[in-house]
C-alpha cells in the first residue's frame, strides 16, 4: 500500500511537471492488466478511479469487484463478437480501429439504450503489424462514425512502438497532438474532440510533454 502511494505520487508529479505549459495535467488511467481485482481496490483511497483493461473476459472477472468504486477503460483489440459482453460496464473504448466495429458498438449500444464514448485509435508510425486507422483517413473515419447514434467519438488513441529512441517517441506523440488539434479544428457534427490517450509506462512523460489528456500507465504502478 506505502509502495503503491509512492508509485502514483511519483507518476502524478512526473505528469504535472511535463505537461505544466498546456494547464491541465493528463487523467491518469491505471492498467490493471497484470494484477487480480483485489490487488486493484487500494488504488481507489488513492484517488484513482479510472482503470484500463484490454481484454474483454478479465472486465467481466474483475466487474463484480471493481464496478462500483471504478470506471472501466477498454484499451485493448476489441472482436466484434465481444462487444456485446462490455456495452454496458465500460466507460470509454480507446481501440476503435475500424468502421464493421464501430457498426457493432452502434449496434450493440442502442440495443442496450445507450450511447457508447469512444476513442478512434490512430496508426502513427505506420505499423503493418498494429491495429488503428491511417492518419490520413481519419476524417473520413471520423465523418462515417458521426452518423452513428449509438457511438460518440470523443477523441484519439495512439500506441506507440516498441522503442527506447525517446526523440522518435517524442516526435510522434507531438504528431498525434498536431492531428489531434486539426481534427479539432475540423468541428465535425456529432464529433466530440476532447481526449489524446497515449502515453505508457516507459513514455508517458514524453506523452505528457506533447499534449495528451490521458496517459494509460500499467507496470510502473504495478511492477
Ligand atoms: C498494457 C497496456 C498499457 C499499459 O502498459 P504499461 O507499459 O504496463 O504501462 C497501455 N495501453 C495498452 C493498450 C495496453 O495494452
Amino acid at each position: 500500500m506505502e509502495d503503491m502511494e509512492k508509485r502514483v505520487r511519483a507518476v502524478r508529479e512526473t505528469l504535472e511537471r511535463e505537461s505544466a505549459p498546456w494547464g491541465r495535467a493528463p487523467t491518469l488511467i491505471a492498467v490493471t492488466k497484470y494484477v487480480s481485482a483485489e490487488a486493484v481496490l487500494p488504488l481507489a483511497g488513492l484517488g484513482v478511479t479510472q482503470i484500463g483493461e484490454n481484454r474483454v473476459q478479465s472486465i467481466r472477472e474483475k466487474l463484480p469487484v471493481l464496478g462500483e468504486k471504478f470506471s472501466i477503460h477498454l484499451i485493448g483489440r476489441l472482436q466484434s463478437n465481444k462487444v456485446k459482453y462490455i456495452i454496458k460496464d465500460v466507460c470509454l473504448i480507446h481501440s476503435l480501429d475500424r468502421l464493421s466495429l464501430a457498426q457493432e458498438i452502434d449496434r450493440q449500444a442502442r440495443k442496450a439504450g445507450r450511447v457508447m464514448p469512444v476513442l478512434v485509435q490512430v496508426n502513427i508510425a505506420r505499423e503493418p503489424q498494429k491495429g488503428g486507422i491511417p492518419e490520413e483517413e481519419v476524417f473520413p473515419f471520423l465523418r462515417a462514425c458521426a452518423c452513428l447514434p449509438g457511438i460518440e467519438v470523443r477523441g484519439l488513441m495512439a500506441i506507440m512502438p516498441l522503442t527506447e529512441d525517446r526523440p522518435f517517441l517524442l516526435e510522434k506523440f507531438t504528431r498525434m497532438r498536431q492531428l489531434f488539434d486539426r481534427c479539432r479544428e475540423e468541428n465535425i457534427n456529432g464529433v466530440r474532440m476532447e481526449e489524446l490517450s497515449m502515453g505508457m509506462s516507459r513514455d508517458y512523460d514524453l506523452a505528457a510533454r506533447a499534449g495528451a489528456t490521458m496517459v494509460r500507465v500499467g507496470s510502473a504502478l504495478f511492477r
